[in-house]
């Protein structure tokens, strides 16, 4: 698999050697330069495959020989050790498509657990790697699980101290052994400026081996690929099929573009953000001007500068496709607790992200269409919210009881860079 920079198309490397740069110069995103499109026969027999199989079909077609097939069906396996995607029926014509039944309850399980077999297949030449991240709640438990006692690898995650709550903090904090977590004392920004400046010290970057696991990296948007092909094959519609996604830095839009461009028959897409609204003003008007990001109780989409938006236009350019048939919208909080409202009346507990996309789908569908709606994480992750709004007690799963009565272990360090860089070299 060949991937050029965005911002430098001269600048062309594989697969591997793109998982373990993350960003390109100039903090340039990967995008594949070969659009792979699946004949309709052969199509018919992948869509048939169980979720395993195919997932290393696909796979294997995006990547190539980069990985043999043998060591790819591997790592496939104890990435997507989980419940895959299930399809739940909400109204007639609008099921949801959860992806939250994995180790830390977020979809994210998905694409943070094939790059860590990625990294320690990288790591077989006795490389050690530190993945640093920064998170606001779900991409830190899902990214330190998917890194759990790997080989060589020291995952160190940032968050903002008191700003993430009690369950998603007991989540990853917990752990021990190769996941050090630190506490910090100031904003998420300010955690994410640190992991930036530790990236732009050459001299760090190389004496630690530094990853960030976010989701620009290519290998957690190639993963994600999967459960799209999942999610149509258990659908078994004969209608056109629409997905509203909730998005925050778009990649599991992208991810489904991908699907898309593949051959995989998806009528359309919408886009579906909360008050962070810049891609839909964008998509109104053409005028990109992102304000600053505002607190929403969907937190995980709070981002005003989304970072796959320009793997998103870069595809619809490549396949040529119209940006206009993209589906669109934003949803303030009070709607979304309505909607989270509405959705118990018919029977269905949701949360917050995926109500987004709900409410979207549900006004925008058309008579000859069926939506799904991806359901992003579990509702218990946000009991905060959904207990008062739905007025009622969510049961904690397993996952998320047992770390709750665990001690933290996370250090604690105010946002400076010497303090962190000593750390790191530690
Ligand atoms: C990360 C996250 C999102 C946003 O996904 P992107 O791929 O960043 O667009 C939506 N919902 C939940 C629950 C998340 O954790």
């Amino acid at each position: 698999m060949k991937l050029y920079n965005l911002k430098n198309y001269c600048e062309q490397i594989n697969f591997l050697k793109a998982v373990k740069m993350g960003l390109g110069n100039n903090q340039g995103l990967f995008f594949p330069l070969n659009l792979p499109k699946i004949p309709k026969k052969k199509l018919q027999e992948i869509i048939e495959m169980d979720f395993l199989t195919r997932s290393v079909k696909i796979l294997s077609i995006l990547i190539g020989s980069e990985i043999k097939t043998s060591e790819l069906k591997k790592y496939v396996k104890q990435a997507f050790s989980f419940p895959g995607p299930k399809i739940v029926p909400v109204t007639k014509n609008i099921s949801c498509c959860e992806l939250f039944h994995g180790p830390t309850l977020a979809f994210k399980d998905f694409g943070a657990r094939f790059m860590a077999q990625i990294i320690s297949h990288l790591n077989k030449k006795n490389n050690t790697t530190t993945i640093l991240t920064a998170t606001s709640g779900d991409t830190g438990a899902a990214v330190a699980h998917a890194f759990y006692k790997s080989k060589n690898v020291r995952v160190i995650i940032l968050y903002p101290k008191g700003k993430i709550s009690t369950l998603q903090e007991a989540l990853f904090c917990t752990l021990g052994e190769n996941i050090t977590t630190i506490a910090i004392d100031g904003s998420f920004d300010e955690c994410q400026a640190l992991v930036k400046q530790a990236f732009n010290d050459n001299k760090l970057r190389q004496e630690t081996g530094l990853n960030s696991a976010n989701s620009i990296n290519i290998s957690r948007l190639l993963a994600q690929v999967c459960y799209f092909f999942e999610a149509y094959a258990l659908t078994k519609q004969k209608k056109k099929l629409v997905i509203a996604v909730p998005c925050g830095n778009f990649g599991n839009l992208t991810a489904g573009l991908l699907a898309k461009s593949m051959g995989l028959p998806i009528q359309s897409f919408i886009a579906a953000t909360n008050a962070n609204d810049t891609v839909p003003r964008f998509l109104k008007t053409g005028i990109w001007n992102p304000y600053n990001c505002i607190s929403t109780i969907s937190n995980a989409m709070d981002i005003s500068r989304p970072n796959n938006w320009p793997r998103v236009t870069e595809l619809f350019s490549r396949k040529k496709w119209n940006l206009n048939k993209l589906g669109f919208g934003s949803v303030s909080d009070q709607i979304t607790t309505q909607t989270l409202l509405d959705l118990q009346k018919i029977g269905y507990i949701s949360e917050p992200h995926a109500a987004v996309a709900y409410q979207l789908l549900k006004n925008q569908i058309k008579k000859d269409e069926f939506g799904l709606f991806l359901g992003t994480a579990h509702p218990a992750k946000f009991k905060n919210i959904i207990d008062k709004v739905l007025n009622i007690n969510i049961p904690l799963p397993k996952t998320l009881a047992e770390p709750s009565t665990l001690p933290i272990l996370s250090h604690y360090m105010k946002p400076n860079f010497e303090k962190l860089k000593k750390f790191l070299k530690s």
